[in-house]
């Protein structure tokens, strides 16, 4: 049977990148994105730029909570598959907003819960986070690792959404997988996001804010190996998973602005703010549940991804 896989937030950074892997597998890819302006929304259009014309893109500019619009997609298309990256992400602006987090993150996913189980899609993929598991000592399991103890309203949306599809998956059996993605970084990342911010003002001479001591660590994972985590879950039967995504390097604040000041060739100026609240110390994925069910393998070391973000940095930068 051909696949149809539609892919909220289909315009942001992971879900263009999704929507290209995907086309260029044979699936036919419906993509809805609101182009909300938590960033800027040109940035989105030129994500998508080069799929707009190619065959099998679809692309619908609206919102996730929009029943009518929805309605209209699935009698459009006959989606088999749901990839639901469409988000308000990020910690620190969840808690100055945390009502429209609930709104868009929780609301928005059980809104397409509905619909899932009303056209009967064969395959619900959630785009959950690390944050689930709060300040919970690393490495973070899927099986044992309590995720009850989100830190910020951003972490506790996704634990919310991935209950949401828990109970959708108990009560229709709709089969569902929730991905717990470890701070991705590449070409098209959030400007917000540390790997891009850092970059950017390292490259304009500006003070790049170290929040704490820089001791703080994350398990960085580049966007290929992401988009191959969700592949793979594409191709597998599911009932009710959850999947860490990470790439199990972790790296502290001070050694990854190490790293991105040698690949740019300048130096850093540093500024160390308290830590921020919210912000977990640390997080490190424990792989080998996604491993043996997916045979995920994360392939792309820091240096070299940080190498070919920075690359595209710098071209676009040429082009705005
Ligand atoms: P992104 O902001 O680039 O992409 C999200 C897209 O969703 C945007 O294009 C936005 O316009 C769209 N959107 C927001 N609200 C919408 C709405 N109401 N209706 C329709 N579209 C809407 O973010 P990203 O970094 O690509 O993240 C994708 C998903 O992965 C999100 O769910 C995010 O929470 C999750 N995630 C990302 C990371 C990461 O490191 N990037 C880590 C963990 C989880």
């Amino acid at each position: 049977m051909e696949r149809i896989v539609l892919v909220t937030g289909g315009a942001g950074f992971i879900g263009s990148h999704l929507c290209e892997a995907l086309l260029n597998q044979g699936a036919q890819v419906v993509s809805l994105d609101n182009f909300s302006d938590h960033y800027d929304p040109a940035m989105k259009s030129r994500n998508i730029a080069g799929l707009v014309n190619r065959a099998g893109f679809y692309l619908y500019k609206g919102d996730i909570r929009d029943a009518q619009l929805l309605n209209k997609i699935m009698q459009n298309h006959m989606i088999t598959d749901l990839v639901h990256l469409a988000a308000l992400a990020g910690v620190r602006k969840s808690i100055s907003d945390p009502l429209e987090y609930v709104d868009v993150d929780i609301k928005g996913t059980v809104n397409l819960l509905e619909f899932a189980v009303k056209y009967k899609v064969s395959r619900f993929i959630f785009a959950s986070s690390s944050s689930v598991y709060g300040a919970a000592p690393p490495p973070f399991s899927e099986r044992t690792t309590s995720a009850d103890r989100p830190i910020s309203p951003y972490a506790a949306a996704k634990r919310a959404g991935e209950l949401f599809c828990r109970t959708y998956h108990e009560l229709y059996k709709i089969p569902v997988a929730c991905l717990r993605f470890f701070t991705v970084y590449g070409p098209r990342q959030r400007p917000d996001m540390a790997i891009h911010l850092f970059t950017r003002l390292i490259d304009e001479g500006l003070e790049v804010p170290v929040f704490g001591t820089g001791a703080s660590s994350r398990d960085f994972t580049y966007i290929s190996d992401i988009i191959d985590g969700i592949t793979k879950t594409l191709s597998i039967p599911l009932t009710y998973n959850s999947f860490n995504l990470g790439s199990s390097q972790v790296t502290t604040l001070t050694e990854l602005i190490k790293i991105i000041s040698s690949e740019l060739g300048k130096k850093a100026r540093i500024s160390s703010p308290p830590i921020q609240p919210g912000d977990v110390p640390e997080t490190a994925a424990d792989l080998t549940h996604s491993y043996r069910i997916l045979g995920y393998q994360p392939r792309v070391s820091l240096t070299d991804g940080i190498r070919s973000f920075i690359d595209w940095y710098q071209k676009q930068k040429q082009t705005e």
